[in-house]
């Protein structure tokens, strides 16, 4: 298999990977803080670490070193999307 291939295969369960964590840290009580609408503070589940989480119209950005390497949307993001949508 070439290594191309191998990476494709990686992505799908990376991002499950991303959006299981994000469930796991919107069960956590108090992870997450609503700052305003669009501006969100959560706290890291691995560090004592919090992150904030900015939307534009259409976008959520994180200030994690996760966000910032891939530029796409991380656990703290996903965790904001399913606080949102529980609400
Ligand atoms: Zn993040």
């Amino acid at each position: 298999m070439s290594f191309l291939i191998r990476q494709l295969l990686k992505m799908p369960r990376q991002l499950v990977n991303r959006e299981e964590l994000g469930k796991l840290i919107t069960k956590t009580s108090g992870a997450i803080s609503m700052i305003t609408e669009s501006h969100y503070s959560v706290r890291s589940i691995s560090s004592n670490n919090t992150y904030v989480i900015t939307t534009t119209k259409s976008e959520w950005t994180c200030s994690c070193p996760d966000y910032a390497r891939h530029n796409s949307r991380c656990k703290h993001v996903y965790a904001v999307e399913f606080y949102r949508s529980l609400k």
